[in-house]
C-alpha cells in the first residue's frame, strides 16, 4: 500500500502515539487522546511551495 501520509504528531493534543486506524485509506487514531482523525490529500498549490512567512527563510 502506498501509504505514505503518516503523520508524526497528533493535531489535536500532539502527541506521537498514532497508529492507523481502522476505517480505511488515510485513517488515524491518537493513543494519548483516543481521537480518530483522516488525513485527505486535497492536491497542489497552483502557487508552489514558497512560505508566506516572514521568518527568515525566504530561499527560492
Ligand atoms: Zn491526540
Amino acid at each position: 500500500m502506498s501509504e505514505r501520509a503518516a503523520p508524526f504528531h497528533c493535531p489535536y493534543c500532539g502527541d506521537e502515539d498514532l497508529r492507523p486506524h481502522e476505517q480505511g485509506h488515510g485513517t488515524w487514531e491518537c493513543g494519548a487522546c483516543n481521537r480518530a482523525f483522516q488525513l485527505k490529500f486535497l492536491g497542489l498549490l497552483a502557487r508552489g511551495l514558497r512560505r508566506a512567512d516572514n521568518g527568515g527563510d525566504d530561499r527560492i
